[in-house]
């Protein structure tokens, strides 16, 4: 069984499972894949997701986020973006590694960002190891109006 992250053209996010990686290939030719959002069949796979780990200061970054309507998503997604670089440390794909030696005490703890794989967050969410997800940065602004 491997689990994929999906996004539709829209940025909808989704997680696909498949029976073995053909799966997705096979099932996305034969338009059998569509977004549970839109029903868009125009489907790509994500490699990794972006998540973030607080440490000990996880009050102090907030992120929830209040959407009243596109322009507001845009500024809202930018300020939580602007926050979470300057507090969090970017580890990159290192991301479950980190956490994993923060949570096991072999490193200190601090707040980091980075990619994991749907599984890789799965395995730290079964050792008791909480990461967020963050939404998508990389929206296209003009495909929100
Ligand atoms: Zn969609």
């Amino acid at each position: 069984m491997v689990i994929y992250d999906l996004s539709c053209a829209d940025g909808h996010k989704f997680e696909g499972w498949f029976k073995q990686p053909d799966d997705f290939t096979d099932q996305q030719e034969s338009s059998l894949l569509s977004c549970p959002v839109c029903g868009s069949l125009n489907i790509r796979k994500l490699p990794t997701a972006s998540h973030i780990k607080t440490g000990a200061a996880r009050e102090s970054v907030n992120t929830s986020l209040e959407i009243h309507n596109d322009s507001s998503l845009t500024e809202a997604m930018q300020r939580l973006r602007t926050q979470i670089d300057e507090t969090f440390v970017n580890v990159g794909a290192q991301f479950s590694e980190e956490a994993r030696k923060m949570h096991y005490g072999e490193s200190d703890e601090k707040q980091i960002r980075g990619t994991a794989t749907t599984e890789e967050i799965r395995s730290l969410a079964e050792e008791g190891i909480d990461a967020f997800p963050l939404p998508d940065f990389s929206v296209d602004k003009n495909k929100l109006n």
